[in-house]
């Protein structure tokens, strides 16, 4: 068997929200298991729907979740160039040999002229459609004679191509998927394959790539399904052997009806995109999975379980797991319900499962926006300490920042709970005991229950000041633990001024 090429084919007109990283996951994963090639193609033939900086987005997302394509504009490859807008030679030439076959012709209808066949349609509570019914009486070269088409092209008079459906004819449809099906072809109308200003349309470019690329399967989302029809018959007009597809379910919102949008993710707050990004043209914006501190591969695993699963239903998977396990034929049919609460699990899940040096980099950036420095051996031991508690890197913040910043307010309901009338003299004795100490957990941790015991007050009289004067507030891991990270100079340092405003 030749060797399996497939290709991601995003179009710049928007942002890739996470369906779109989908599609491209699913097809580096059929890729890899297969030994095949993953190709990232960009169709960018709608120049008047292009979004400054789309393209550079989809490949920053790739990198972001691992899934780097062989071939690219980025990387090149033996059937560049990979972005369409710099393929129009080649279409052209491809224009040329369609227009010799019974599959398309010119037509060379004005914009007022199809206007005003909409109008009248809709007068008559009817939708035009140009098709195998009224091609014949349109001004087209089906029914202008060679020498008025002729002409017509001398004169310079702009033109169309447009793909001549057959009619009545039941075209046999085959989705690894969805498995076989047919379609009566009479219910499609002539869709334009080349507009007036000679661009070849998102159909006729995406074929004639698929082909002079040497793709086998082609896998892409659900919406292009109706499309399968056109596509299928433009490979016979060429003569070509059609690959195979894959029509991927469509993520779906939450509440499980509809696709999922980037106004649902505003709505309940969680992101539809990968990464955050702005749109300098209309001044929209988005937030993104890596800038709320998901982790790459938890998002990346997320994202393969909306639509497939593995034979025993595991549900953590490692990208090489994924790859094994991958396969099309066991895609669900069904739309998949996007759970962002099942998001936040996984990442928890992963966070849970790394070892703090994985997680440290991730952190660190985190202390860089607030500014605070890098103390490998500090972060590192911090990250261990908290990551259990935390479903997010950035969570670790949250949770341990009084490490870094020492508490200047104590938290009211707290303190009220904490601190009682010989609260003052604890402290004062524990400052005077922990002078002498060494600083480390075992040592702490021996004295303070020395401590308490000696004072017959209980545990909490205890640990409850203590625990505010270190962290502000009674919560946080271990006092030994805190003490040693914190240092002698500052834990006394903190129960001195605890002691100073009581
Ligand atoms: N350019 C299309 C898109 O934006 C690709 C569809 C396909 O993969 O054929 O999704």
């Amino acid at each position: 068997m030749s060797e399996i090429r497939v290709r991601f084919a995003p179009s710049p007109t928007g942002f890739l929200h996470i369906g779109g990283v989908r599609t491209a996951l699913y097809n580096y994963l059929f890729a890899k298991k297969h030994n095949g090639k993953f190709i990232l193609r960009i169709e960018d033939t709608d120049q008047a729907r292009f979004v400054e900086g789309a393209e550079q987005y989809v490949e920053e997302v790739l990198k972001w979740c691992g899934l780097e394509p062989e071939e690219s504009v980025e990387k090149g490859g033996d059937f560049a160039p990979y972005r369409q807008s710099e393929r129009k030679e080649i279409y052209q030439k491809y224009i040329t040999e369609i227009l010799k076959t019974e599959y398309a012709y010119l037509a060379f209808d004005t914009p007022e002229e199809l206007e005003k066949l909409r109008a009248v349609a809709e007068e008559q509570g009817k939708v035009f459609s140009y098709n195998h019914e009224v091609r014949n009486s349109l001004n087209n070269s089906l029914r202008l004679s060679p020498q008025e088409v002729e002409e017509k092209i001398c004169e310079g008079t702009p033109y169309a191509v447009r793909f001549k459906m057959p009619e009545q004819r039941i075209l046999p449809l085959q989705d690894i998927i969805r498995g076989k099906f047919s379609i009566d072809t009479s219910g499609f109308d002539d869709k334009v394959l080349v507009k007036t200003d000679g661009m070849p349309t998102y159909h006729f470019a995406n074929v004639v790539d698929d082909h002079t690329m040497k793709i086998t399967h082609v896998i892409r989302g659900e919406e292009w399904l109706a499309s399968l029809p056109l596509h299928v018959l433009l490979y016979e007009a060429f003569g070509w052997e059609v690959p195979q597809f894959a029509h991927l379910p469509l993520i779906l919102k939450p509440e499980g009806k509809g696709k999922l949008s980037k106004r649902d993710g505003d709505k309940f707050g969680f992101p539809v995109f990968p990464l955050a990004w702005q749109n300098k043209q209309d001044g929209t914006s988005s937030i993104g999975y890596r800038e709320e501190s998901y982790l790459p591969q938890a998002f990346v695993n997320m994202l393969a379980l909306l639509g497939w699963s593995p034979s025993d239903n595991k549900e953590i998977l490692s990208l090489e797991e994924m790859i094994q396990e991958f396969d099309l034929e066991k895609v669900h049919k069904s739309g998949a319900r996007f759970n962002p609460e099942k998001a936040k699990w996984f990442n928890h899940e992963y966070i849970l499962a790394a070892e703090p040096t994985e997680l440290l980099p991730f952190f660190q950036e985190v202390l860089k926006e607030k500014n605070i420095p890098i103390d490998e051996v500090k972060d590192l031991r911090i990250i261990s300490l908290l990551k259990e508690r935390v479903n997010f890197v950035k969570e670790i913040w949250d949770n341990g920042s009084f490490f870094w910043i020492r508490p200047l307010e104590y938290n009211e309901k707290s303190m009220k709970k904490a601190i009682k009338e010989d609260s003052k003299e604890v402290i004062n004795q524990l400052i005077t005991g922990f002078e002498s100490l060494n600083f480390d957990e075992k040592t702490l941790h021996d004295y303070i229950h020395d401590f308490v015991e000696k004072n017959g007050s209980g545990f909490g009289k205890v640990m409850q000041p203590l625990r505010i004067a270190l962290v502000g507030d009674l919560k946080g891991p271990d006092i030994p633990i805190i003490m040693e990270i914190l240092g002698k100079d500052e834990s006394l340092e903190r129960l001195k001024i605890l002691y100073s405003k009581i």
